[in-house]
């Protein structure tokens, strides 16, 4: 699974996509080293086991479970002596193009999105919402990447927009069939419009070509007002040659 391999040598800052381009990675990096990255960045995904093994002179990257069980292989970085990055060849960074995508709207489409927390913590009022978050760290994100020389594209461009160039509200009075049966408008915000919104954000990043995508979101934990965790903040990061939405 190419997914398994990208992650790993994201982490050497490589920024590759075919298989053939992590060739020079082949016979340098020790066992300990990738077996210490994977399992650090990947133990929260059980699933991927599925896809790759760790054998004795190899990482293995398998296409399918299925595969996996009939040992057909897809990939195989083989094992050398070294325990740092250093000596593998990466991508300059101001070569390297990065798509930001901050998950949902934000500001004035908080509620209607159902991403919005108002909560009473230790005597002091919260409103948060996902949007207005997501896009702040984009931006704080965008700084750091560029002052290391990285190309920067960031699918929206403020808090309470999106990527559909069509307002909601005109979109709406253009479609009257989905709320003339008296369906909520945060249904209708959340089931037709979010949908053609993601599919712009996919279309604006392909359209970028980047070497990477970074689509963060802030997922919380629990359900109950006032619960604070410090769990289960989300980056999701995408080598990708093309980035797909499926509804
Ligand atoms: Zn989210």
């Amino acid at each position: 699974m190419k997914r398994v391999l990208g992650l790993l040598l994201l982490i050497v800052h490589s920024f590759a996509f075919e298989f053939d381009e992590f060739s020079s990675f082949q016979g340098k990096l020790s066992k300990e080293y990738v077996t210490g990255k994977i399992s650090r960045y990947l133990q929260y995904n059980q699933e991927i086991e599925n896809y790759f093994e760790i054998q004795d002179d190899a990482l293995v990257l398998f296409k399918s479970p299925e595969a996996k069980r009939q040992g057909i292989y897809e990939f195989r970085l083989v094992f050398g002596k070294e325990n740092s990055k250093s000596s593998v060849k990466s991508k300059p960074l101001d070569k390297v193009r990065i798509a930001i995508d901050p998950g949902h709207f934000g500001g004035q489409f908080a509620r209607l999105e159902e991403r919005f927390i108002d909560v009473d913590f230790e005597g002091t009022h919260l409103e948060i919402d996902e949007g207005r978050l997501s896009f702040l760290t984009a931006m704080r994100l965008k700084e750091l990447l560029e002052k290391a020389g990285v190309s920067v594209m960031v699918t929206r461009k403020k808090i309470g927009e999106g990527v559909y160039s069509e307002d909601f509200f005109d979109w709406l009075k253009a479609h009257p069939e989905y709320w003339e049966k008296g369906v909520a408008l945060s249904e209708i915000f959340r089931r037709h419009y979010n949908r053609l919104d993601l599919r712009e954000r996919a279309r604006v990043i392909n359209e970028y070509r980047p070497d990477l995508t970074v689509v963060i979101h802030y997922n919380h934990v629990g359900g109950g007002e006032g619960q604070i965790t410090e769990k289960n903040f989300n980056f999701i990061w995408l080598l990708t040659s093309k980035f797909l939405i499926s509804s």
